[in-house]
């Protein structure tokens, strides 16, 4: 009741083009079917859309800290998920940007995903603090593959699909699979929100 007063003094507006209409009008979402990319490491990745034009506005403004956004993304990668993404883990974001936002955009994409989509989600990685790398030498910190360490040990043999908003090289995404194949997970996949022109052409390589 109070919801939708509230709708009707101040009804929500697309956060790309301000017209009166839910978070994300069906204007701005990307009209195509999703992009497939394989990156290097055998992740084969998807991606809602291209990191240009509406769509790239639309993640910068999620990266910003916008709450609606993060709802009306997660619901789509729920609905763009497959038979064979069966354990969605959301890629963390470091705890200084967590704070600056106020959530964790990758673990929160991957829960309201896992959500439309009724499938299991868990935090199966934990962001290392870039502070802990230092004293270390340069062997030792490209060894650690540095960002990432599993957080569930119970996903040994589940096939995890990774969750994160922008795919760029592609590199965050083998750090993740990384820390996750170490506890014994198996990380053949990605759902992104947006997939960058560099990925696409590193990719195509
Ligand atoms: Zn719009």
């Amino acid at each position: 009741m109070l919801d939708r007063a509230l709708d009707l003094l101040f009804p929500p507006r697309c956060i790309v083009c301000n017209r009166i209409a839910s978070a994300l009008c069906s204007q701005c979402a990307p009209p195509r079917a999703p992009l497939h990319r394989t990156l290097g490491g055998g992740i084969e990745v998807r991606a809602l859309g291209a990191y240009e034009g509406a769509w790239r506005r639309a993640v910068l403004a999620l990266k910003d800290g916008r709450r609606d956004l993060v709802a009306a993304l997660g619901e789509r990668l729920g609905h763009a998920l497959e038979a064979a993404d069966a354990h969605l883990v959301g890629v963390p974001t470091s705890a200084s940007r967590r704070m600056r936002r106020g959530f964790d955009g990758g673990e929160q994409l991957a829960s309201l995903a896992a959500s439309v989509g009724e499938r299991a989600a868990s935090r199966g990685l934990i962001f290392v603090a870039r502070d802990r790398q230092r004293g270390r030498s340069r062997v030792e910190r490209l060894d650690a593959r540095g960002r990432f360490r599993a957080g569930d040990t119970s996903l040994a043999g589940t096939h995890v699909t990774l969750i994160d908003d922008v795919c760029t090289t592609g590199a965050t995404l083998a750090d993740a699979a990384f820390a996750l194949r170490s506890c014994g997970a198996i990380v053949e996949r990605a759902l992104v929100v947006a997939l960058t022109d560099a990925s696409r052409k590193r990719a195509a390589r």
